[in-house]
């Protein structure tokens, strides 16, 4: 069994300040709950992660980084590493985020490579794939799909491939008024989970997590998590304050 994951990445959002006052409200909510049988993560600023490690000691929420380069150290100028990530606390690092293609050049040939470091680190990268509207729109959603993965998995072995965790992010759909619909999202996913047994057989496909993002909010969550390839929600807006967050939790634990 897959276990759910209950995610937000915070983009330029939460000071230190805010951090300590986010995790010391998910703090107390959580005292007494049964919060084991999932994955809870917390994408804060680079700036915020120490704070953010510190202040989520007590309870099972892992912080990780939105983004890292793909080498250790160097001349590099503005960019944080995996063993840097690793330092401040981490336990995952989000990769390939539209934000990231979309303003800063980003693309998956660098994605594979980030993939490879943050695996050599011990990070779980957390890989964002999805189309773009006009790719929708060409029906070319599960092509484009095929071409991150594929690409942001090459060169690892079978057995490692379970240790990443697929977010399936429809670049449409982030930022945006409305989440993908249900048939929509259960296509894609069904399409993801098809594409990794094809390529790295079936116990593959049936252990490696694809959460959704792209406009989830607590209300339209529950009939997402209800999909059968679905294993958990990444949040954005509806999470930057912690009773969104808290709300998301409760939807997926
Ligand atoms: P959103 O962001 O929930 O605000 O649409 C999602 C994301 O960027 O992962």
């Amino acid at each position: 069994m897959r276990r759910l994951i209950a995610g937000t990445g915070w983009k330029l959002n939460n000071t230190v300040a805010e951090t300590r006052r986010y995790a010391a409200a998910i703090s107390s909510w959580a005292t007494g709950k049964a919060l084991s049988n999932i994955d809870i993560f917390v994408l804060p600023p680079f700036t915020s992660l120490h704070a953010a490690h510190a202040a989520f000691a007590g309870v099972p929420v892992a912080i990780g980084g939105q983004n890292m380069h793909w080498q250790d150290a160097g001349a590099w100028t503005g960019e944080i590493s995996a063993p840097m990530l690793v330092e401040a606390g981490c336990r995952y690092v989000e990769l390939a985020h539209s934000e990231r293609l979309q303003f800063f050049g980003e693309t998956y040939a660098c994605v594979r490579l980030k993939v490879d470091k943050a695996l050599a680190a011990g990070l779980t990268p957390i890989i964002c794939l999805g189309e773009l509207q006009k790719e929708k729109a060409a029906g070319r959603a599960d092509t484009v799909l095929q071409e991150q993965l594929l690409t942001s998995l090459t060169g690892q072995a079978s057995a490692r491939i379970p240790d990443v965790v697929l977010a399936y992010e429809p670049r449409w759909a982030i930022g945006s008024a409305e989440a993908a619909s249900p048939e929509y999202i259960a296509a894609r996913h069904g399409a993801l989970r098809e594409i990794l047994r094809k390529y790295y057989g079936a116990e593959v496909a049936e252990e490696t997590r694809i959460i959704y993002g792209g406009s989830v909010t607590p209300k339209n969550g529950k009939a997402i998590l209800e999909i059968i390839d679905v294993d958990g929600l990444f949040v954005g807006r509806a999470a930057w304050k912690p009773e969104g967050f808290i709300r998301i939790i409760d939807l997926v634990r």
